[in-house]
C-alpha cells in the first residue's frame, strides 16, 4: 500500500515537471519587465564621453566644457534581471537617462571607470533608465 501510494505520487511529480518543461513558462519573469516596451537590465561597461570620443576621432564639433559631457558607457557584459544574456549589446554604446541613481557618476572624475547601470532598457530607443549605479571597486567588496 505505501509503495503503491509514493509510486502514484512519483508518477504525479514526474507528469507535473514534463509538463512545465512543455509550457516553459520559465519567463514568468518576477520582475517588473514590459514585453516589448522595456526589460529591466543589468549593463555593465565602461565610462565615457560620446561628445568627446566623436571630436576627437571625427572632429565632431561639440564643446564638453560648455555643455557638459554626454556620458555613456561601452558595453562589456549585459544582462537581464532573471540572468540572461543580452549579447547583442556587449560593444555597443549606451546612453543612459539621468535618474537620482545617476547623480552618483560625477563625468570628469569616473570618465573610464567600470560602472553597472540597472534599471529598464528601453528597446524603442536604446537607453537605460538606471534605479541603481554600481562601481566595479563596490562590487568587488561585496562579492
Ligand atoms: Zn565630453
Amino acid at each position: 500500500m505505501k509503495l503503491t501510494v509514493s509510486i502514484l505520487i512519483s508518477v504525479f511529480a514526474m507528469t507535473f515537471a514534463a509538463s512545465s518543461f512543455a509550457e516553459e513558462p520559465g519567463h514568468a519573469c518576477p520582475h517588473a519587465c514590459k514585453p516589448g516596451a522595456f526589460e529591466m537590465t543589468h549593463a555593465t561597461g565602461t565610462l565615457y564621453c560620446v561628445g568627446c570620443a566623436l571630436k576627437s576621432e571625427f572632429g565632431a564639433k561639440v564643446d564638453c566644457g560648455k555643455s557638459g559631457h554626454l556620458m555613456a558607457i561601452k558595453v562589456t557584459k549585459c544582462e537581464d534581471y532573471c540572468g540572461d544574456e543580452k549579447a547583442a549589446l556587449v560593444g555597443a554604446t549606451l546612453m543612459y537617462l539621468p535618474t537620482e541613481a545617476t547623480k552618483a557618476i560625477d563625468g570628469y572624475k569616473h570618465y573610464g571607470a567600470t560602472v553597472t547601470l540597472s534599471g529598464r532598457y528601453y528597446f524603442a530607443t536604446g537607453v537605460i533608465e538606471p534605479e541603481e549605479v554600481k562601481f566595479a571597486a563596490e562590487e568587488g567588496k561585496k562579492g
